[in-house]
């Protein structure tokens, strides 16, 4: 089995490996901090995803991921993310998704409470929807004194359907999700997203951005996002090294 076989359809004991490594990188990004959650589906087709106990990503081990199902739930009595809900509905509605990232990366919140969209603006992310991202918006549905957290199948089943096609949602004043066809897709989308939403805010400080068009992005999201296996080699290298150097 290839690298790149091994993302697509990963036996058990390495997706394992791999869904650790995708909350070890994503901490080290700036993407997750104590806080926010990394999935992935079990294999391709399967009503179950892999999803870490209820503790901050940066801790999670193997022995820490539960299997779910669509509906949140888990086998024994671990402690589980109250947000777990958001992953269980993106799947059952998002056959061709294989892992999600939700985050609460801090350069996208701004766009989830503003009029001006979160569009493309570099090459690398060329998988955010062209026009404008789509944002979510609770209280459409928990009405104006929730947490903000999406904490029931209903509310996750809401954002599910707000993010619809699309690879990325935002979810006005708390964060993000980010969907792709495998889980370093995921990882490498959610790594991008934050970085075009800080290189957008900068460019809104100089004047009006000019934004990838619809046909730019598509393009540079077929020939960038073939290469995401690059990223994720270097990035699973360093959360390796800097765990060996703790030992
Ligand atoms: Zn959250």
């Amino acid at each position: 089995m290839t690298d790149t076989d091994s993302a697509i359809d990963p036996d058990p004991t390495e997706l394992r490996e791999q869904l650790v490594a995708a909350n070890h990188i994503l901490v080290r990004q700036g993407v997750l901090d104590a806080f926010g959650h990394v999935s992935a589906r079990t294999a391709a087709g399967a009503d179950t995803f892999l999803l870490s106990r209820n503790l901050a990503p940066g801790s999670v081990t193997a022995d820490d991921l539960l299997v779910h199902d669509l509906d949140g739930r888990a086998s024994g009595d671990r402690p589980l993310y109250l947000e777990r809900f958001i992953h269980a509905e993106i799947y059952r509605r998002r056959p061709d998704v294989m892992a999600v990232v939700h985050s609460h990366s801090p350069s996208v919140i701004p766009f989830s409470l503003c009029a001006t969209p979160l569009r493309p603006v570099i090459h690398m992310a060329g998988f955010l929807a062209s026009e404008r991202t789509p944002v979510y918006e609770i209280s459409d549905y928990a009405g104006d004194a929730s947490d903000l957290l999406i904490t029931s199948a209903g509310l996750g089943a809401s954002l599910a359907i707000t993010l619809a096609g699309d690879s990325v949602a935002l979810m006005r004043g708390h964060g993000s999700v980010t969907a792709g066809s495998s889980l370093r897709e995921s990882v490498y989308r959610a790594v991008y997203t934050e970085v075009n939403a800080r290189i957008q805010l900068e460019a809104h400080s100089l004047g009006n951005p000019r934004y990838l068009s619809a046909g730019e992005a598509k393009s540079s999201d077929e020939t960038v996002g073939g290469q995401a296996d690059r990223a994720w080699n270097v990035w699973r290298d360093q959360v390796t090294q800097e765990r060996n150097q703790s030992k």
